[in-house]
């Protein structure tokens, strides 16, 4: 065993010498006299015991002890003090110090040493563990334990202090919001191992342009952060966020498997975006969606007008969460011609919202239900309504008209659509192959088994499926194929441009030779004029609906319209 004895009375040193030699005759034994003498001594040699001397000259003993516990928080070294004063505080204040026994020199004999010597070695063994272990502890809730980079915590911790600095005039900052593009993809695709080693090697390329003061965090999932600090002017966040999409161009290849992906970025600058970190975290989330909302794969800064729109937007989704108790939504109905006899066919139900006195147009609310999840709630509604009233339109008729009814993706992940819409169509005996589900290409693009599955449990049902706005997404015929798809609905954008452009009519006349050569019905959306109409009857198309026959109407306009 070493043992330090720092203790400037030559005698007091020899006795404790002499005690301790007399319990363990293999001690090495070091003396020093000062505390600056017993520190460099440390220096040199490792210890497993120091007897420290409380009354020493020039530096206190406690001086020794403080300097030397926060220099060596896990040093295996325990410490014994050592004093005349017999004083209980004296004790109390060398152990908070640092110390893991004290002994007056009275109390100095062979078998009081040694059994104290045991005692502190323990119990310092115990301490380091515990210390370990609080430092674990803290690195954990510190560190994200994928990529190494400070978690969310911390982040939060360092935008505060930043925000306080920059109201000290030390410096300006910006907080800039990073998201992966497509990486819940990547994790349903090839699964969780090759989605966290993504995570760890984008972040491994990112580091590279991140620079020592601006702080680089996960915050969860794929989601990142950077605070620049020392921001000069808004171009330098401009700057970063180019070189990080830069970096992300080159796809990563992982187990062989070749992987793209990109950031979508939100900056939002202090003061001018937001006064606290609250605030300035809410508008870089507000510029992140944008980002997303435009494709992706950009950097956006934060601006006064996004918040309005944002503000817009989270009232309309408030209002319309009540918006079917309180009754605003109704359904209006556009006729469906057929081609040849201008016979009505059937309908296709349009949904109507009214707050106090004004219609908000689909196209706005829509999209925010969908977001919201409403959509689901309320597309529920449509299909009962749609099928009850069908009924009603039915029930003096011999030929019998047909619905549509248009489903947005969301309703594709409900587990109870299907239910719903057997359990309608039987409370009002309705044929099943009378209701069309419009569905649009971008919903059949997301490769999602539930909603295939959703789709051909429709078709299943009896029920029939139509190809809505062909024409304005990808038009990728294979989809044609793909699902069991009964009717193509050309867009109404294309239908409008028959009449003037030579190009349109070739790519519609192409299109509708394609869908009738696959036995599906085309049916052109947004007939306005008797031209396009004249078009339509030469090119073949089956069915028609626009505004050149009719609006969409409320029920009981189409009933005396139409089917009396
Ligand atoms: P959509 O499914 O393509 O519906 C056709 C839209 O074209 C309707 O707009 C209709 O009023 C309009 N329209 C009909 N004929 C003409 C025409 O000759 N010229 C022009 N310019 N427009 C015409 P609306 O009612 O404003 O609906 C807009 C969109 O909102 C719909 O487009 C559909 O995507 C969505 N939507 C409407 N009701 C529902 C619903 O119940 N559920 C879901 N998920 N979406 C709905
Ligand atoms: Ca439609
Ligand atoms: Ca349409």
């Amino acid at each position: 065993m070493n043992v330090l004895i720092v203790d400037d009375d030559l005698i007091d040193r020899e006795h404790i010498k002499r005690v301790l030699l007399k319990g363990d005759s293999s001690c090495n034994i070091v003396n020093a006299e000062t505390v600056d003498d017993g520190l460099n001594k440390l220096k040199a040699q490792n210890f497993d015991v120091i007897l420290l001397d409380y009354n020493l000259p020039q530096r206190l003993g406690i001086e020794f002890l403080e300097e030397f516990s926060s220099d060596n928080a896990l040093s295996s070294t325990a410490v014994i003090m050592i004093s005349t004063s017999e004083e209980e505080n004296l004790a109390l204040q060398c152990i908070q110090s640092g110390a893991q026994d004290f002994l007056t020199k009275a109390e100095i004999s062979t078998f009081r040493l040694r059994r104290a010597i045991l005692n502190v070695t323990a119990r310092h063994e115990l301490e380091q563990k515990l210390y370990k272990s609080y430092q674990r502890a803290k690195e954990l809730a510190e560190i994200d334990s994928l990529t190494g980079l400070a978690n969310r915590y911390v982040f939060d911790l360092s935008l505060k202090q930043g925000i306080l600095n920059h109201r000290r005039g030390i410096n300006s900052l910006a907080l800039m919001l990073i998201d992966l593009d497509h990486f819940k993809y990547v994790n349903d695709t090839y699964g969780h191992d090759v989605g966290d080693q993504l995570l760890k090697d984008v972040v491994e390329r990112v580091k590279t342009s991140v620079r020592d003061n601006e702080l680089f965090a996960r915050l969860g999932g794929d989601e990142f952060a950077v605070t620049l600090t020392n921001l000069t002017k808004p171009e330098d966040a401009a700057f970063l966020a180019n070189r990080i999409i830069n970096l992300l161009e080159e796809p990563f290849v992982i187990n062989d498997v070749t992987i793209k992906t990109g950031a979508s970025i939100g900056i939002a600058i202090h003061p001018d975006d937001g006064a606290d970190s609250k605030e300035l975290f809410r508008n870089a989330d507000i510029a992140l969606y944008r980002s997303k909302d435009l494709g992706r794969n950009q950097f956006t800064f934060f601006e006064q007008e996004m918040q309005n729109q944002f503000l817009s937007d989270y009232n309309l989704e408030i209002d319309l969460a009540s918006a079917l108790d309180k009754n605003e939504l109704t359904l209006v109905y556009q006729p469906v011609f057929d081609i040849i006899t201008s016979e009505i066919t059937g309908v296709e139900a349009l949904l109507r919202w009214k707050v106090k006195d004004t219609f908000i147009p689909p196209d706005t609310f829509i999209p925010i239900a969908e977001k919201s999840g409403s959509i689901v709630s309320i597309g529920r509604w449509v299909i009962l309504e749609a099928i009850k009233q069908l009924y009603d339109f039915n029930k003096h008729r011999t030929c019998h008209i047909s619905m549509a009814i248009n489903l947005s993706p969301v309703q594709l992940a409900d587990i109870y659509l299907i239910k719903d819409i057997e359990d309608c169509l039987q409370q009002h005996d309705i044929a099943p192959e009378l209701i069309e589900f419009e569905l649009t290409e971008t919903t059949l693009l997301i490769d999602n088994s539930q909603s295939i599955h959703t789709i051909q449990a429709i078709s299943d049902l009896g029920c029939k499926i139509a190809l809505d706005d062909f024409g304005t997404g990808f038009s990728s015929l294979s989809h044609l194929q793909d699902y069991p798809i009964n009717t193509v609905k050309i867009d109404k954008s294309l239908i409008a441009s028959i009449s003037e452009k030579e190009r349109s009519k070739k790519l519609v006349q192409g299109m509708v030779e394609l869908i009738k050569s696959l036995d599906l019905e085309a049916v052109a959306e947004g007939v306005e004029y008797q031209e396009q109409l004249a078009l339509c009857k030469k090119m073949n198309i089956n069915k028609v609906q626009g505004y050149y026959f009719e609006k969409p109407i409320p029920a009981d306009m189409l009933k005396s319209k139409y089917l009396q």
